[in-house]
């Protein structure tokens, strides 16, 4: 009994400790009376210009499709238009084979994910606006890259990206009159995930959905194998405390989230998050499975990615469906509203930095 108290005890403060851990990672950020609230979010106060990559313009530009953003690529801040980098961020993070109702839905998200970069709210670990680490933010890939990739494809896909960014010009999603959070994923193996069982900040149109017909896609599930002798030494590795011997026995999953992934996992004489483990081991997802036998560890995934937001598996496969982009997104994106951000003025002068 004591010990059965005792071991809940413990469940429960690691529980605290790895949820404080991930709350000090995760973005959104507001600063005292003086952050951005609701639309427009155009007062230039330090708080909000403070980190971003102010682009100098002879003139500002006048709509939100010439506004111009800095983007760090890991070692230096390219300018461009918001509507180029939306193109490049589009094109990769969704195969442009995908459905154009799918991709107008990640074009969407993508400016929804960027503008509220932009307003302060979401900000970036290099302490630049934005950049193009998808581990942080989002990927990108530049019109040179996108020849090279798609090579005789090229004028046919990249015509097709830029009609779903064109076609969806200045359109955002917004939630209780602010930028939604749009958190995206690239498969969720068949639910997507709670904000806070990954990020440990509920926000209510980040709910956990169920998302049909991924099972068709090379995302959707995986296996990994290792030696028991290279399972141990990665895991002790990436946490010392563990000192694993014998995963037989030294691996125990404490507690899965309602949609199956993994949210506390015992491994040695450790105990870490399911997003830990997925980080050490380079597992597509949470939602895994361990079989032990012999001398082999095989892990078997489901999805890929942290399964927050909607799934472009998913959005891919209500596209091929008949769905359009405004059904994709508020079935993900729980009771969200597609609104167009209008200032159109007042954007760039933002992004240009002419305040000053
Ligand atoms: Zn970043």
């Amino acid at each position: 009994m004591k010990n059965s108290m005792h071991s809940k005890l413990v469940r429960a403060l690691a529980f605290i400790v790895i949820a404080a851990s991930a709350l000090a990672h995760f973005i959104p950020h507001k600063e005292g009376s003086a952050a951005p609230k609701s639309l427009p979010y155009l007062d230039l106060s330090p708080n909000i210009t403070r980190g971003l990559d102010l682009i100098g313009t002879n003139e500002p530009k006048t709509a939100n499709a010439e506004a111009r953003i800095g983007v760090f690529d890991g070692e230096k801040v390219l300018a461009m238009t918001l509507r180029d980098y939306l193109v490049g961020v589009t094109a990769a993070e969704m195969p442009a084979g995908y459905g154009i109702e799918a991709l107008k839905a990640q074009a969407v998200a993508a400016r929804t994910f960027t503008l509220k970069h932009i307003t302060g709210e979401l900000r970036c670990k290099s302490g630049h606006t934005i950049c193009t680490d998808h581990r942080c933010c989002q990927a990108y890939i530049s019109v040179e890259r996108m020849k090279k990739n798609w090579g005789d494809r090229f004028e046919e896909r990249y015509g097709k990206i830029c009609k779903a960014v064109d076609s969806t010009e200045d359109m955002v999603m917004m939630s209780e009159g602010e930028l939604v959070t749009a958190l995206y994923h690239s498969s969720s193996g068949g639910r997507t995930e709670n904000c806070e069982a990954v990020f440990a900040v509920a926000l209510p149109y980040l709910v956990s959905v169920e998302s049909a017909g991924e099972e068709d896609s090379p995302e959707y599930r995986s296996t990994v194998c290792f030696t028991k002798s290279e399972f141990n030494e990665r895991i002790n590795a990436a946490f010392p405390d563990a000192e694993m011997k014998e995963p037989s026995t030294d691996v125990e999953v404490w507690q899965r989230t309602d949609s199956g992934r993994v949210s506390l996992i015992r491994l040695g004489g450790t105990v870490v998050s399911g997003q830990q483990l997925r980080n050490a081991l380079s597992l597509k997802s949470t939602n895994v499975e361990f079989d032990i036998e012999g001398d082999t560890v095989e892990i078997s995934c489901l999805g890929f990615g942290h399964g927050v937001g909607m799934s472009q598996c998913g959005a891919n496969a209500m596209a091929k469906e008949g769905a359009d982009f405004e059904t994709i997104l508020k079935h993900y994106y729980t009771g969200i509203e597609l609104e167009f951000f209008t200032p159109k003025n007042e954007l760039p002068r933002i992004l240009c930095g002419a305040a000053g």
